[in-house]
């Protein structure tokens, strides 16, 4: 069975734990299913894997909160159309608790949230 090293994990799996790609010459992505997945799910930035994150869009004067940052930014750009540019991380932590109290904080001193 043909196999191939992750360009991500480093590690050595069979081609079939690779997704197709056909403009690769060996046919198979350069991630494994589950880096891609990963990479899906978190983006690129590690540090915000499995955190609650804080966020801010200067463009909607906007604090939101979510588990999973690459989706909601994708989502609010896509989904609601809202511009997204600039938009920072105010903290970002393992703590439901600690998030959600920022970002009420955050809402009680005048930033907007769109579900509010
Ligand atoms: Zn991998």
């Amino acid at each position: 069975m043909k196999h191939q090293i992750c360009s991500k994990c480093k590690s050595d799996k069979p081609i079939s734990d690779f997704h197709r790609d056909s403009r690769r010459e060996s046919g198979a992505a350069r991630y494994c299913k589950s880096c891609k997945q990963d990479y899906d799910k978190h983006g690129p930035n590690k540090k915000l894997r499995d955190k609650y994150v804080v966020y801010y869009l200067p463009a909607h004067n906007y604090i939101g909160m979510t588990y999973n940052l690459h989706r909601r930014i994708r989502a609010h750009k896509t989904v609601d159309k809202r511009n997204t540019a600039g938009y920072k991380i105010v903290i970002a932590t393992r703590s439901k608790r600690i998030a959600h109290l920022v970002e009420t904080f955050l809402h009680i001193i005048g930033f907007k949230g769109f579900r509010y």
